[in-house]
């Protein structure tokens, strides 16, 4: 059967991060410096404002890029299954990362989510299992924090993935660490947003870092528990490979035009 989660050693996802070694005969050898998985993206949030999959929105980045050629894969196998569960898919992705050697830092879900508290407990259980190797931590975003408790988590560092500050409000409630899609930056260093949210630029997307395993804000522990105490929310400028950047700032746009008239 074709697989519908999966899971890497060594990710060549250059904002994980890459390391290029020169060679003597001239050719580079390169080695991704974090472990990855993907699951389909029937196991996301089939509400979610950037899911194509379920055709309720457009402009996930993992429709854009290498990771598409995974997650297309993926997809095509789910699609293929009668009444496919997210616990169908949960166990998928344990049984993917129990296979890793636990000697990097595991990114969860470049594609793919738990849209279930008994998903999100299969998939963290093996996280655990993954983080007691070697000690390396695993991290992770969600859209289905608002159906998700935080407890089913676990210890994956897991951030809430949030459009609006009410989303930021409500995530945090749940005890969750939060990270903001947001359509630019107005500082590479924190900064109070327009609607009075605490934004971190992402490293990467700002040059502050070369990559995740370079910064580690999103997967130390000690670094997600400060932004949860002073309500920070890691952010993120609206991105995405082969115009998946344009359809995902036009989801963001509704959303927020949504808040707008809800607030006034
Ligand atoms: S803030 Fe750091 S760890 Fe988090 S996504 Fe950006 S580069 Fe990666």
């Amino acid at each position: 059967m074709s697989k519908i989660a999966t899971a890497i050693n060594n990710s060549m996802d250059y904002k994980l991060g890459v390391l290029e070694t020169p060679r003597d005969n001239g050719k580079t050898s390169k080695r991704g410096l974090c472990a990855a998985t993907y699951a389909t993206q029937y196991s996301c949030d089939p509400l979610c404002v950037f899911n194509e999959a379920t055709g309720q929105g457009e402009g996930c980045y993992s429709n854009g890029g290498p990771a598409s050629w995974t997650m297309k894969r993926l997809n095509n196998a789910a699609s293929a299954i009668v009444d496919l569960t997210s616990e169908q898919i949960a166990a998928d992705e344990a049984t993917e990362i129990r296979k890793l050697n636990g000697l990097q830092p595991l990114r969860l879900h470049v594609s793919g989510d738990c849209d279930t508290d008994e998903s999100a407990r299969m998939v963290s259980a093996a996280a655990a299992d993954y983080t007691a190797i070697a000690g390396f931590e695993s991290w992770t975003y969600t859209h289905s924090w608002s159906r998700v408790d935080r407890e089913s988590w676990g210890s994956v560092n897991v951030h809430a993935s949030c459009e609006t500050s009410q989303n930021v409000t409500d995530a945090n409630a749940k005890g969750y660490a939060t990270a903001k899609e947001v359509e630019h930056f107005e500082s590479d260093k924190l900064y109070e947003d327009a609607y009075g949210d605490l934004i971190l630029p992402c490293a990467q997307q700002t040059g502050r870092a070369a990559n995740c395993y370079e910064c580690g804000w999103c997967f130390n522990p000690k670094s997600v528990a400060r932004r949860i105490a002073r309500r920070i929310s890691i952010g993120f400028a609206v991105h995405g490979a082969g115009g998946q950047g344009a359809k995902a700032l036009a989801a963001l746009r509704s959303v927020l035009s949504i808040e707008m008239v809800v607030a006034a």
